[in-house]
């Protein structure tokens, strides 16, 4: 039975009770955090800390805790799980209140976490690579918080899967943004493109991870925007995310992807991915 924490307290799953008056339940008045951590090391902690500070503040929400505080509570989370591969959940809504869309005042924010079994990808996903679609992006125009409502990532995301594909590949105006639930990198002519992080995209850790380690084992990179056309024939396609890590994407819409398997860059950036996380534990980790 896995371990959570609610509101200053740790507690079986089945014992944690949100009421039904709390704002994320309500309205999805809330933001979240995905930590992933290996052997109950957390990766790039710092950043998604950073990241859920800037979430926090842009929906007008006092942080509850300091870092140190959060870094506290994820190393007893990850403690009283087991300390395997762990992805750490976190999400903070604006509390408990009379329905009204105003914030109310004086309300404690309600905070919740939980740890649960990293589902990093099969061998084979790795080996073969996934099977992708490409949908119009509907989503509203601050993809860059990272809000509890999903409403749009859902149905998006639901449209992949009773296609049987792994993840949708958005695009706005022309334009590639992201994934429902992953960022996405486009390889041209042995150049590695990626989507500016703007308002259009969640900047993903990942993302910035597997940039770092591009452009440390020298593979040319540029951040700019990438038309639908050139996604589309593009000689590799991949996506990024804390649990899903750095995926081959191998066909789009039932067309492969350059030669159908997956391509060269993938391989490497997928090799500098793995070896990164091996040196995690012992290390100080950012
Ligand atoms: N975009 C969206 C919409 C996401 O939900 C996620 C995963 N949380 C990402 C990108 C990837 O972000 P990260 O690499 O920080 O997991």
């Amino acid at each position: 039975m896995s371990t959570v924490y609610l509101n200053g307290e740790f507690l079986p799953l089945e014992e944690a009770k949100v009421p039904v008056l709390d704002r994320g339940f309500i309205f999805g008045d809330g933001i979240y955090e995905l930590v992933p951590c290996y052997g109950g090391t957390p990766l790039r902690l710092a950043e998604h800390l950073a990241r859920l500070k800037r979430s926090l503040a842009a929906i007008g929400l006092t942080n509850p805790y300091s870092d140190d505080e959060w870094r506290a509570l994820i190393e007893q989370i990850v403690q009283r799980n087991g300390r395997g591969d762990l992805s750490v959940y976190f999400q903070v809504t604006r509390g408990v209140a009379k329905r009204d869309h105003s914030f109310p005042q004086g309300v404690m924010p309600t905070v919740f976490m939980m740890a649960n079994p990293l589902a990093t990808p099969s061998a084979a996903q790795v080996e073969g690579g996934v099977a992708c679609i490409s949908m119009p992006d509907n989503r509203w125009l601050r993809c860059d918080i990272k809000s509890i409502s999903l409403l749009s990532n859902v149905l998006l995301r639901q449209a992949a899967t009773d296609a049987g594909g792994a993840e949708v590949l958005l695009f706005r105006d022309g334009f590639l943004t992201e994934g429902s639930a992953s960022n996405i990198l486009v390889v041209r002519e042995g150049q590695l493109l990626a989507p500016p992080k703007d308002n259009l995209i969640l900047p993903g850790i990942t993302y910035d991870l597997v940039m770092e380690l591009d452009a440390k084992y020298g593979v040319p990179f540029e951040v700019r925007e990438i038309s639908e056309a050139e996604t589309k024939s593009a000689d590799e396609l991949m996506l990024t995310s804390s649990v899903r890590e750095v995926l081959s994407i191998t066909t789009l819409d039932g067309e492969p992807i350059g030669n159908g398997r997956p391509g060269p860059i993938f391989r490497m950036l997928h090799k500098l991915y793995q070896d990164y996380k091996a040196g995690l534990s012992g290390e100080h980790q950012s």
